[in-house]
């Protein structure tokens, strides 16, 4: 491959903190290469209905209409859009290869790394149909759809607590559903739950079945014991059994801590390899918003923009 080919900057992930990155790299004339993925261009937000707290849409917008809009944006100045997968890559050199799925390799100075991570599902044949209807993977960006429903929230970690906890502000009930008869959460959180009079528990219960034809209506538990179920009618089911960040490809390449994220450096978004940045949910524990990512996305075209300025 000759000098021309190398690119500035290869961005892998298209959701808001892809994009962002690429709307800065675009428009500070370095030409990104974004690959979006085949199926899941857009990222998360592609299979939410609306979004009431992503800044400037005052009335709010459609998940997939917000990624649309990020989409045109990074078009519009240029950022070349590749609706395919990265399958392997190489960023241990100064010049950084990456892989498709054809197997052609592409090559640059920089990588931004924004592939996110995904909530674990139950695995459930009408999760996916119902998501947005009624289940959710987020009390902080859906709780306040909720307002006096009776809501179950799936999970016995700090997660799933603090969700339960945040959910009772707008719910007149709140189930929380655990496999076990006693919370993996910590002590405090767990005596938080415990003193608050809108929280209940179902111990041993795990969900058999979703129902609802348009919106859910109500979830089957199965006793984890017995195998006795029971209905549970409830509008809300918010799923709180943790998430995967989507680094596979980087294992043994960049530094992932133990749950798998990519460690960034000094409050930036450098990662242990240098001209290999990381933003969004793939580095993120903590915030997980739409927001957040496109912040980070921001600063990772950023931090990339001055690596590149100081390598002439
Ligand atoms: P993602 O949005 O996950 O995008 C990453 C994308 O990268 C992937 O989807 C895929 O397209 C691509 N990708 C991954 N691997 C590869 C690869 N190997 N090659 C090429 N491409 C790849 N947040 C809010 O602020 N407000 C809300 O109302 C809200 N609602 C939500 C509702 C739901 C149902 C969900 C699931 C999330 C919601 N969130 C919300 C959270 C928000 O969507 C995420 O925090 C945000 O999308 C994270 O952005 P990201 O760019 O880091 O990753």
């Amino acid at each position: 491959m000759t000098e021309s080919t190398i690119r500035n900057v290869i961005i892998i992930g298209s959701g808001p903190a892809g994009y962002t990155a690429a709307v800065y790299a675009a428009r500070a004339q370095l030409q990104p290469l974004v690959f979006e993925g085949s199926v899941t261009a857009g990222g998360a937000l592609m299979t939410t209905t609306e979004v009431e707290n992503y800044p400037g849409f005052s009335d709010g917008i459609m998940g997939p209409a917000l990624m649309e809009q990020m989409r045109t944006q990074a078009d519009r100045f240029g950022a070349e859009l590749v609706a395919d997968d990265i399958v392997a890559v190489d960023l241990t050199g100064d010049i950084k290869s990456v892989t498709d799925s054809t197997g052609a390799v592409h090559q640059a100075r920089t990588v931004i790394l924004a592939m996110g991570s995904g909530y674990r599902k139950l695995g459930l044949p009408d999760e996916e149909r119902l998501s947005g209807h009624g289940v959710s993977w987020c009390a902080t960006c859906d709780g306040f759809f909720f307002r006096n429903h009776e809501i179950a929230v799936i999970g016995g970690g700090d997660t799933a607590i603090e969700e339960a906890t945040f959910l009772t502000r707008f719910a007149d009930k709140v189930t929380i559903v655990h496999r076990r008869d006693e919370l993996r959460a910590s002590k405090i959180m767990a005596e938080r739950a415990f003193g608050n009079d809108k929280i209940q528990f179902a111990w041993n219960s795990e969900v058999a079945s979703i129902q609802g034809a348009d919106k859910l209506t109500g979830i089957t538990l199965r006793d984890t014991v017995t195998g006795d179920t029971r209905e549970l009618p409830v509008t809300g089911l918010f799923i709180a059994i943790g998430h995967d960040p989507r680094s596979e490809l980087l294992e043994g390449q960049i530094e992932l801590d133990d749950e798998g994220y990519v460690l960034v450096r000094d409050g930036s978004t450098n990662t242990n390899q240098s001209g290999v940045f990381a933003a969004g949910d793939l580095v993120d524990h903590t915030y997980r918003q739409a927001i957040t990512a496109a912040g980070t996305g921001c600063s990772a075209a950023l931090d990339a923009e001055r690596y590149l300025a100081a390598l002439d």
